[in-house]
């Protein structure tokens, strides 16, 4: 096992929490790679740092997340939402309005023109329902680079419409027949082409996961939610939230804000998982609740496994928060008390899917539905946080036709019974 020295503190161009050296968040995080990786992560390691303290790497991000993606998003205050949840004051962090529709953007955006700094004219990306392939096209459409995505064979089944898209956006994907046939497949596999094709590919993932520097880099592209929620919760409201809470798949919506956040002791920083249908093996994907330490995919964090190691099976009504393993930074956040972590089941997820819709006119993702859901437990806490923000880290349209069929298995061509 590699040290465990507690994380240093450094200040770059945007960035201030950093692991050490050698990636590690306190005992998570690190470098798990076979030989064949090390060269290329070395590289892509000393590209970012050096791209993170120039002033015009920064500009150039900043200028296409205003003009491009639409930054920044707004704080709406969901006023008829906390009403009739009996919470206080709502907040909702606004990613759902970024172009392509969720925060995933702002990820793929920072690593496309990290790759274009670094020579590269091709990128390859892993995806599960699609989102993040959706936003790795859409980014390489824009700055004009090849483009491989590859996905499970059963994803692309399910997720056929953002198959098209992909494609539509000039993308080519590939389909993995191989173990599960679905996201941890997919990123093997875009992990083999890009140690092929190394010399002139970037592979760009797309959650703060896998070996360093990847969990640093993407909670610094996404940190970007962080900064503007908390100065618009300044300005607007006049103080500080006393809650923050974002779902958690891979973890990079959450770390994305939660990171502006972690200073100010007072405000209660909140994940919450995919609970599933029940917290039993292979039917969720809250790694917190039954998970431990181990290694996948290239970093040490909490892992759904059996005794022996295996990862385990995962479920969740959410393809997006359905993935064994959450990114180290997360693990650390929670063993050093810092964060704290929930989870709701697939049935909480729905229904507030449906209460968002009803009192707000805004169809979340199901993934933030599942932020959205936890308010309801928070406001029967004993002492329940008075001003909340919460971001609703994409639109649902994705997945209004999963939701119809879930709200009305035996009664197709009825009205859902809401
Ligand atoms: C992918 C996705 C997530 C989960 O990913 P994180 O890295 O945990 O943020 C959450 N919400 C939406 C809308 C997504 O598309």
């Amino acid at each position: 096992m590699e040290d465990q020295a507690p994380p240093v503190t450094v200040r770059g161009a945007f960035g201030r929490r950093d692991p050490d050296a050698r990636g590690y968040f306190g005992e998570f995080g690190g470098r798990f790679v076979p030989e064949t990786l090390v060269a290329p992560i070395a590289e892509l390691e000393a590209a970012y740092l050096d791209a993170r303290s120039d002033p015009a790497f920064e500009q150039q991000f900043t200028s296409l997340l205003r003009h491009y993606v639409g930054r920044p998003t707004p704080l709406h205050e969901a006023r008829r939402l906390a009403s009739a949840l009996g919470a206080s004051r709502v907040l909702l962090k606004r990613e759902d309005l970024a172009h392509t529709g969720a925060h995933k953007i702002n990820n793929a955006l920072g690593q496309g023109l990290l790759a274009v700094r670094m020579g590269k004219r091709r990128v390859v990306a892993e995806t599960g329902a699609g989102q993040h392939g959706v936003a790795t096209a859409t980014v390489c459409a824009l700055l004009g680079l090849a483009c491989d995505v590859y996905m499970g064979v059963d994803d692309m089944a399910r997720q056929a419409l953002n198959v098209f898209r992909m494609r539509l956006l000039g993308a080519r994907v590939h389909g993995v027949d191989a173990g599960s046939r679905t996201l941890k497949d997919a990123i093997n596999e875009a992990m083999r082409d890009w140690v092929a094709n190394v010399h002139d590919t970037h592979y760009l993932l797309g959650s703060a996961l896998g070996p360093h520097p990847y969990p640093l880099m993407v909670r610094e592209f996404q940190s970007v939610i962080g900064q503007e929620a908390r100065a618009q919760c300044l300005a607007q409201y006049g103080r500080l939230p006393d809650a923050v809470v974002a779902c958690v798949g891979g973890g990079s919506n959450a770390l994305g804000l939660f990171d502006a956040f972690i200073d100010d002791s007072a405000v209660r920083l909140i994940g919450v998982e995919a609970g599933g249908e029940a917290i039993e093996a292979g039917r969720h994907a809250a790694r917190f609740a039954g998970g431990s330490p181990g290694i996948l995919q290239g970093t040490r964090t909490f892992v759904l496994q059996d005794d022996a190691g295996n990862i385990g099976a995962t479920h969740s009504v959410s393809a997006g928060l359905d993935y064994a393993a959450i990114g180290p930074e997360h693990a650390w956040l929670r063993s050093s008390g810092r964060a704290e972590y929930a989870h709701v089941s697939d049935a909480q997820a729905l229904e507030a899917f449906q209460w968002l819709a009803r009192t707000e006119g805004i169809v979340p993702a199901l993934e933030s539905a599942h932020g959205i859901a936890h308010l309801r437990e928070l406001a029967r806490e004993s002492s329940p946080p008075e001003l909340v923000l919460v971001n609703l880290s994409g639109r649902g349209d994705k997945d209004v036709q999963a939701v119809e069929r879930q709200l009305r298995p035996d009664a197709a061509g009825q009205e859902p019974s809401l």
